[in-house]
Formats: structure tokens, C-alpha cells, sequence
């Protein structure tokens, strides 16, 4: 039986160690991230099965990654915060975080709580998660394995433009601006240009429409931004 993999998002290099080692010989398979841009690309390279999440990261937040995952995801996050502000924090926020601790926060107590969170994951889980793969007519989407496929032949599209293909896919007929798309793709921190995101979607246009100048599933929508249409044969699965 392989091994469950839990993704540690914490910048205090110390403190992550620790927990990777207890969680180590408890026989979980351990990643470690020291800031929060590192800390997406590894949950989306990754796939944990749980995360434990800090709040406060260099580069991006734990509060953004919790929402991007969330909105990908309903994988069990666990936060850890210094402070009792924090907990308010994820509490008001309606983040979708599972649970937290807070530091300083014993071992023991934290991977119960791991523990704890699996448990109540792999129940739900049974349940088959409607994520995991997004089909409308002839473009199937494979979320975890980052690959998109069109009448079966797999096409070949840069990290950025599965993750703008798939952040709009998950929300059929959801009309996203530029903006939101960028914070979603990119991250809060980053400086960047907005038309970043009108060349990647003319990019991925290219490859997955048959005429890229009528697309069939991502529509401008002029004047706001960007919306998926499935198409009335769109089923998840
Ligand atoms: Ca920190």
C-alpha cells in the first residue's frame, strides 16, 4: 500500500522539520514547502492527501492558498497559526479550512488531528469526487493528472494554461474579469501584466478550439472577461 502523502506549507524551516519527522514514523510520505508560491506548485505537482498550511508565508499567504485549493479541491487542510487573531482569521473568512492549531501547538495533538482529518476524507471519499475529471462533449479535462484531452488525443498546454483552462472549466458559465483570473492563476504577489492572461487564453484557444476565432468553450464575454460553456452535452465525472 502506497503511502498517504501530506504537504507541509510552512516557512519556519524548524518548526516543518519537526512535524515532518513525527508525521515521517507515523508512515505518512512528507513534503515540505518553505513559502507559499512553492507551496501550490508542490500541492498541484503533489497531490496530498492533507495539507498543513501556515498562515503566514512569504510570497503568498496561507489564507490565498486555502482558497485556491479550496476551489480545486475538498482535500482536508489543516492551518497553523502564531496567533489567536489568525484563528478569527480563518474562521470569518469561511476559507473552507478543516481545522487548525495553534502554535506552539504539541506534536501529538497536531497529528491526531491529522489523523482525524483522513479518516473523515477517505470516508467522504468513497463518494467519488466530481473533480477529478471534467468532460463537456469532446474536451475532457484531468484534473489531477494536469492533462487535457480532445477527442482523446492529448494536447499539449503549459502549466499556466491548464491552470486558466481548468479554473474556468470548474465553473461552467461563470463569468471571470481578467483580474480575478490572474489573481487565480498567478497569485496576489506577483507583478505582472493583465494582458498575460488574454495571450494565454488565446493560446489555449488555439490548441483545443477547431476555429479559435469562434470558440465553442471559452467565450470573451466583451467588456467583463472570460466564461466556460460546456455545451448542453457538459456531464462531470
Ligand atoms: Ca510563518
Amino acid at each position: 500500500m502506497s503511502k498517504d502523502k501530506i504537504l507541509i506549507v510552512e516557512d519556519e524551516k524548524e518548526i516543518a522539520e519537526l512535524i515532518k519527522d513525527y508525521l515521517t514514523r507515523e508512515g505518512y510520505e512528507v513534503i515540505i514547502s518553505l513559502d507559499g508560491e512553492q507551496g501550490l506548485r508542490d500541492y498541484r505537482r503533489h497531490v496530498p492527501k492533507l495539507v498543513i498550511l501556515d498562515i503566514m508565508l512569504p510570497k503568498l499567504e496561507g489564507t490565498e492558498i486555502c482558497r485556491i485549493i479550496r476551489n480545486e479541491s475538498n482535500i482536508p487542510i489543516l492551518m497553523l497559526s502564531a496567533k489567536k487573531d489568525d484563528v478569527d482569521k480563518i474562521l470569518s473568512l469561511g476559507l473552507g479550512a478543516d481545522d487548525y492549531v495553534t502554535k506552539p501547538f504539541s506534536l501529538r495533538e497536531l497529528v491526531a488531528r491529522v489523523k482525524a482529518q483522513l479518516r473523515r476524507y477517505t470516508l467522504l471519499s468513497s463518494v467519488p469526487d466530481r473533480k477529478n475529471r471534467l468532460k463537456y462533449g469532446d474536451l475532457e479535462i484531468d484534473c489531477k493528472g494536469y492533462t487535457v484531452y480532445l477527442s482523446g488525443k492529448k494536447i499539449d498546454l503549459s502549466a499556466k494554461e491548464f491552470e486558466i483552462l481548468n479554473f474556468l472549466a470548474s465553473s461552467p458559465q461563470q463569468v471571470f474579469t481578467r483580474e480575478q483570473i490572474f489573481e487565480q492563476i498567478w497569485g496576489f504577489n506577483e507583478f505582472g501584466d493583465i494582458n498575460t492572461v488574454t495571450v494565454h487564453i488565446r493560446k489555449i484557444r488555439e490548441k483545443i478550439e477547431r476555429e479559435p476565432a469562434n470558440p465553442r468553450f471559452i467565450k470573451t464575454v466583451w467588456g467583463v472577461g472570460y466564461k466556460f460553456e460546456g455545451g448542453t452535452d457538459g456531464t462531470r465525472n
